[in-house]
């Protein structure tokens, strides 16, 4: 099986082959075909599985699909939502949207705390496409009113037994809330405790399933 025969567009498959992967792994063949449907999605999967290029080829390859050809008035909506536990993660999911990305006109942004938040404004009054962001800070632009969350048509929760460990889920809670309605929803996790259980009850709906 090719990254290719999963459905994959040709400026995505050249990206992963010049990174080296020959062949996807276990949950890329299972989540790929998944994502690309358009439907929610509920991934059992461990760190060192491939699961980042899992989520993010597809994404990349549903944003590029339906991005807007040419030059638009004003500034594009952030499109895709990813959060993650921690600043570390982030940065890691960031910088594989970009590479898997590298040949699609897309913009992405990594967003964590920590570090001055001023900068980050000002990288938000341009094109972000995919925002990779942690809890906390992104509640910080909310609550600045720098950051327009209303246009997302993807939301991922990568590693979220780690998230709600963390104690994020009330900040994930209202996070959740700020986000439209009508959307596709991905979670990611190694584990499912009954919290874990209870908020991809809510989260998602009619989920493919998979494990590996
Ligand atoms: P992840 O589980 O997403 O953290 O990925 C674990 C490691 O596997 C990363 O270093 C990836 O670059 C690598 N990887 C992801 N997909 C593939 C693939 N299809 N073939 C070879 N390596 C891969």
């Amino acid at each position: 099986m090719t990254f290719a025969s999963l459905g994959l567009s040709e400026d995505i498959v050249r990206a992963v082959t010049e990174r080296g992967y020959t062949e996807p792994t276990p949950i890329q063949k299972q989540a790929i075909p998944a994502v690309l449907n358009g439907g929610d999605l509920l991934a059992g999967a461990q760190t060192g599985t491939g699961k980042t290029a899992g989520f993010t080829l597809p994404i990349l390859h549903r944003l590029s699909d339906k991005s807007v050809k040419g030059p638009s008035s004003g500034r594009p909506p952030i499109r895709a939502l990813i959060l993650t536990p921690t600043r570390e993660l982030a940065a890691q999911v960031e910088e594989s949207v970009r590479e898997y990305g590298k040949y699609l006109k897309l913009s992405s942004m990594v967003m964590f705390g920590g570090v001055s938040i001023n900068p980050q404004i000002t990288r938000l009054r341009s094109r972000v496409d995919i925002l990779v962001a942690t809890p906390g800070r992104l509640l910080d632009h909310v609550q600045q009113g720098t950051l327009d969350l209303t246009k997302i048509e993807i939301l991922v929760l990568d590693e979220a037994d780690r998230m709600l460990d963390m104690g994020f889920i009330r900040d994930i809670k209202k996070i959740l809330a700020l986000l439209p309605a009508k959307r596709q929803n991905l979670l990611f996790s190694a584990t499912f405790s009954d919290e874990i259980k209870a908020l991809a009850d809510g989260l998602l709906d009619n989920p493919a399933l998979i494990e590996v």
